[in-house]
């Protein structure tokens, strides 16, 4: 399968995933100010980044970038290209900043290595409970890591 092809098929399924198990999550979804969302921003980069000279990308509020019509709305989805973190209206907040946050610390596909730093973030800053991600995430098929696929095989099956 073509590379392109595949990232884009991981991203539809993160989204979808994304979209659904956190929708009933007020503390993740919580709007913040541009304050706190850079300096959760400064605390993730200051523990996290691999870069011995590279500052955090610039934090900002803005219109994002368009994707699609959803029930007659426009939606627009947050973006990170390395340099500058751009949250979009109503993404001002610790699921979106994360998200952006993995991009901005090498990760640039939705790929299985950005799913494990993505839960990484997520159970270290977002007070997330591992195991219910990586089911989650199975369910819907996003990419893994191996180890994660093998991780709570036998709980899965017995569940079924
Ligand atoms: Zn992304």
């Amino acid at each position: 399968m073509l590379k392109q092809h595949r990232e884009m098929i991981n991203t539809r399924r993160l989204y979808k995933f994304e979209g659904d198990f956190f929708a009933s999550n007020r503390r993740l979804n919580k709007q913040l100010s541009i304050n706190t969302i850079k300096r959760i921003g400064q605390m993730v980069w200051d523990n996290e980044s691999p870069y011995k000279k590279k500052t955090i990308p610039e934090i900002r509020f803005g219109p994002g970038i368009y994707h699609t019509q959803s029930r007659g709305k426009n939606l627009y989805y947050s973006w990170c290209d390395g340099f500058i973190i751009e949250l979009a209206p109503y993404q001002h907040d610790l699921l979106t900043l994360l998200h952006e946050m993995v991009h901005a610390l090498g990760y640039g596909y939705h790929d299985a290595r950005f799913v494990e730093k993505y839960i990484y973030l997520l159970v270290k800053y977002g007070n997330l409970n591992k195991k219910d991600l990586i089911m989650g995430m199975k369910a819907y098929e996003v990419a893994l890591p191996r180890k994660y696929k093998r991780l709570y095989a036998s709980y899965e099956s017995i569940g079924r």
